[in-house]
């Protein structure tokens, strides 16, 4: 059964020593005009997950323990930052859709530049980092600057959301495959192809990221191409973190319902007949993980 109304979950309790990474000291002195000590700089590019700290792979962890600087984007939990020694300097290079606060040559250039002077750098992105984040971006600058980088991976936001909803990506008897879009193009004129989106939803689920503030036009569109009103969709709305919230609706009343909601993301669509497949989980047991283990 579909739960239509907005359910939050007041689940996740993180460490409480939150926000002090926000204050941490500044990386202005860091970096040093050349690298005497000739020690060879690195980079980690690695993925944060969707939000719970607890879904940091160990390496992912490891790298926070290791690094010298951590550049982090605005889609990374403060849970994730709790988990920065202190000593390790931070630097938000965030970039909130439509609210750039850097450009990505910059964060490009400030990031080669870290690991030219010799230090370890983690650039630590949401989610995973193969999954919309513009990581070829950042290793075509580390590769002209002849450093050498790794990538981690992270859970991507459809999967922790699907574990922490309930709804699978996938169900043998509705959709058989899944499909990620983004509603969001480097050319904001550019439209997402409708007409395969609109196809693509009688077998498979279509998760759309980047999308909240295009959920009317997106649903509209989908509508005149075919695709039934009552069709199922549920938004997930900070996924895996302590302020979770979903809305479950069908195309038609999909948008209205969000609005209601006042929902400011970050967000999924799911779309797709699994959204009537969703599974009762328990987000409670999370809890009581995050206690036996002590975080
Ligand atoms: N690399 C990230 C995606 C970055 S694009 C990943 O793999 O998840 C940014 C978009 O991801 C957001 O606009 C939103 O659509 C989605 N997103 C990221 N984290 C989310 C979360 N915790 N809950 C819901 N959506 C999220």
């Amino acid at each position: 059964m579909i739960n239509s109304t907005a359910i939050k979950f007041p689940f996740l309790i993180f460490r409480k020593r939150l926000n002090r990474k926000a204050a941490q000291t500044p990386t202005g002195n860091l970096l040093h005009a050349d690298n005497t000590a000739g020690k060879p700089g690195q980079v980690f590019i690695v993925g944060a997950g969707p939000g719970d700290a607890e879904l940091l792979t160990i390496k992912a962890w490891k790298c926070l323990q290791q690094a010298d600087v951590v550049l982090f984007d605005w889609l990374v939990d403060k849970s994730v930052l709790a988990e920065i020694p202190r000593h390790v300097k931070t630097e938000f290079v965030g970039k909130r859709s439509g609210q750039h606060s850097m450009v990505q040559q910059d964060i490009c250039t400030r990031m080669v530049a870290l690991a030219s002077s010799g230090l370890k750098v983690v650039r630590l992105k949401g989610g995973d980092p193969a999954v919309f984040a513009r990581t070829t971006e950042e290793t075509a600058a580390l590769q002209q600057a002849n450093i050498p980088f790794a990538i981690v991976p992270g859970i991507t936001a459809a999967s922790g959301a699907s574990a922490y909803t309930g709804i699978p990506l996938t169900e043998r008897n509705c959709a058989q495959s899944v499909t990620l879009a983004t509603a969001h193009f480097k050319d904001p004129e550019k439209m997402p192809d409708w007409h395969s989106l609109a196809k693509a939803t009688k077998t498979q689920t279509v998760v759309i990221y980047m999308g909240l503030s295009r959920l009317k036009e997106i649903a509209e569109n989908l509508s005149s191409r075919g695709v039934a009103e009552d069709f199922p969709v549920a938004v997930v709305e900070n996924a895996c973190c302590s302020n979770q919230q979903v809305i479950a609706g069908n195309l038609a009343d999909i948008a209205d319902k969000v609005q209601g909601a006042k929902l400011t993301g970050p967000a999924l669509l799911i779309f797709g007949e699994v959204v009537k497949s969703r599974q009762q989980v328990s987000l409670q047991l999370l809890q009581q993980v995050t206690h036996v283990t002590g975080f």
